[in-house]
């Protein structure tokens, strides 16, 4: 049997898992990202892990497809590096594709998490059937795989799709890239908490800030969610315009609120999107979701894209 080995490296958790080129997962595992040590060491580590699932499984270096890596951006897949994620700055200017390299004579493929995870979308999850397709992730930064004609786009550096910096409402305050109003720093599950606890004056949580508002029993935390939808839309609506894609899936934490979300999305897709057919297009949950980044980070290497 042949199999691959995905690699979905995050800030605080890093996901191992082992994909038969049928795209079964035989075997996950997880280790917590240590931001502490070297990312030689961690790298060492994770591949320790990777080797354990192979052995487990009683598959040989020569069943191995490769190894596929995501990881956030910014990020170099032309030079298989990391370049500037701030939530894993240990690891800023890392060789991440020569270190495993030390560890596999087979190839490895490195891509930004959320390009992985549209490619796992495509192979087995809601856009199996898509050529042009959008995934959204509204988590606690906000990141988009775009897959077009068939193919993933990329770019030419593997940033492609970081739509969170993508600039929805200049008075929308000081994101930390240095712009103002940025996609993320308004709408993400982290924006939506802090703009909470302000308003209320004490911590609140994305989860509890959206059951306050759909409970009916806080307006003004209705504002607040109906706002960050109205982002979500002016979002979604940019990409349509930019993309023409046939639908629009979103995961990440902050999709889990459903129907409320979905229905006022979709919404505002109708009233705004520039062409006929833009206004119709299906916005759809991800079906795929803890192991969504490993089988897309497996999938990298398992096929032309
Ligand atoms: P990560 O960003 O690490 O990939 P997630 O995709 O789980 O993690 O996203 C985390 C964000 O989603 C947090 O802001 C969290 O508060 C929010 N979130 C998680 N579950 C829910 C939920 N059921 N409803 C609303 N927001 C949620
Ligand atoms: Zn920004």
């Amino acid at each position: 049997m042949q199999a691959a080995i995905g690699i979905d490296i995050g800030g605080t958790k890093t996901a191992i898992g082992l994909v038969a080129s049928d795209g079964a997962v035989l075997a996950t595992t997880s280790l917590p990202t240590d931001l502490t040590i070297s990312p030689y060491d961690m790298v060492d580590r994770i591949a320790e892990a990777a080797n354990r699932l192979m052995a487990e499984k009683e598959l040989l270096p020569a069943d191995l497809q490769g190894i596929g890596i995501g990881a956030p951006g910014p990020l170099n897949t032309k030079l298989g590096q990391i370049a500037e994620p701030p939530n894993l700055r240990a690891w800023w200017g890392f060789p991440v594709v020569d270190a495993f390299k030390r560890h596999y004579d087979a190839r490895i493929v490195l891509e930004n998490d959320a390009t992985a995870a549209a490619l796992a979308e495509k192979q087995a999850g809601a856009a199996k059937d898509a050529d042009h397709f959008v995934y959204v992730t509204i988590s606690t930064g906000i990141g988009a795989g775009i897959y077009s004609h068939g193919r993933l786009l990329t770019g030419s550096t593997g940033n492609a799709g970081d739509i969170g910096h993508m600039v929805v409402d200049p008075a929308g305050g000081d994101c930390p890239c240095g712009q103002r109003g940025c996609f993320e720093h308004i709408a993400s599950g982290t924006a939506i908490a802090r703009e909470a606890s302000v308003m209320l004056g004490r911590p609140v949580t994305t989860k509890e800030a959206f059951e306050l508002a759909l409970s009916g029993r806080d307006a003004a935390m209705d504002q607040l969610v109906q706002r960050v939808f109205r982002y979500i839309g002016i979002g979604c609506v940019t990409l349509i315009n930019t993309f023409d894609p046939e639908l629009i899936v979103i995961g990440g934490g902050v999709s889990q609120v459903g129907a409320p979300l979905f229905d006022a999305v979709s919404g505002y897709i109708r009233e705004h999107a520039l062409n006929p057919s833009g206004r119709r297009t299906p916005l759809v949950p991800a079906a795929l979701h803890q192991d969504a980044g490993l089988i897309g980070a497996a999938a990298l290497v398992q096929t032309h894209y």
